[in-house]
């Protein structure tokens, strides 16, 4: 017993650097809720395979410059603290090389927003509870579905055409009085009809009209990478399309919970809810 104490004690005190070979770098190095963050695994030419996980969560590697990386989300309301993060690859002479480490997340300060909406969109009857319930589940079922190959190809563009840098992100929404759930999305307000653009290449997952979200548009851009836009007045795509970046994929509405015309542009990763304006200020490889 005291034995396995004392050897648990000299390994944890062995620097990750001395046992391990692969180098792998983080940006940013510190994280805050919201946030996605890139890793690097360097120095891997001809590199079989990088996994990896980060707060048990897994990451999914694309091959990148002489290595490997992955985008990695930190949810809105992931708890401020230390997690631990590992990554084993296999290198070209099918050596296994291993590493893990700690990223900090800081948390964020959200902003407050106070609504007012009509009773009938806040206080659900049951039939309506349980279409919510059923819509939420079968969006959560989406995310979890992870498509193999990386779809999206550089920057993730802005998905509507307006000098408005949208807002509300991560807002604890209190609404008629009643602490709800935080928004997840950036509003734009735009007049109804605008053109919706997709912000990356992808395949529609899902065409739909729920409560809340209206007529709604979710991309697939493969490796979990999710992003949704909601209120439409129209789509112009169908379940399955392959859209480009920047393609038009609907027009701006009001449809669902939604209190004038504006697009509600959301991204998700591996279920975990980030920021659309730091994605989009992302230099990610073609
Ligand atoms: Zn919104």
């Amino acid at each position: 017993m005291v034995f396995a104490v004392l050897l648990a004690l000299l390994v944890t005190a062995v620097p990750a650097q001395a046992r391990d070979p692969l180098s792998v770098r983080w940006e940013p190095k510190a994280v805050r809720q919201g946030d996605v963050a890139m890793v690097f695994v360097t120095g891997l030419p001809d590199a079989k395979t990088a996994e990896g996980s980060l707060a048990g969560q897994p990451l999914a590697f694309f091959p990148y410059g002489d290595g490997y990386a992955a985008l990695a989300g930190i949810d809105l309301e992931a708890r401020p603290g230390v997690v631990a993060w590992r990554i084993g690859a296999i290198d070209a002479r099918d050596r296994p090389l291993k590493a893990s480490g700690r990223l900090q997340i800081r948390a964020r300060k959200f902003p407050v927003q106070r609504l007012t909406l009509p009773r009938e969109m806040v206080e659900l009857d049951a039939a309506t509870l349980k279409r919510v319930e059923e819509e939420s589940k079968h969006l959560r079922t989406l995310y979890a579905t992870i498509t193999p190959e990386r779809l999206w190809r550089g920057r993730f563009t802005k998905p509507v055409g307006v000098p408005d840098a949208g807002e509300g992100f991560g807002a604890r929404r209190i609404i008629n009085g009643l602490a709800r759930a935080p928004h997840a999305g950036l509003d734009y307000s735009a007049d109804a009809g605008t053109p919706v653009v997709a912000a990356n290449t992808g395949r529609v997952a899902l065409v739909a009209e729920y409560f809340f979200p209206g007529r709604l548009v979710v991309l697939d851009h493969g490796l979990g990478f999710y992003t949704l836009y909601f209120h439409l007045e129209r789509a112009d795509v169908a379940d399955g399309d392959r859209v480009e970046r920047g393609q038009i994929i609907g027009r701006v509405g009001a449809s669902g919970r939604a209190t004038g015309p504006h697009l509600h542009f959301a991204a998700h990763l591996r279920q975990t809810r980030i920021d659309p304006a730091l994605l989009m200020k992302l230099k990610l490889p073609e």
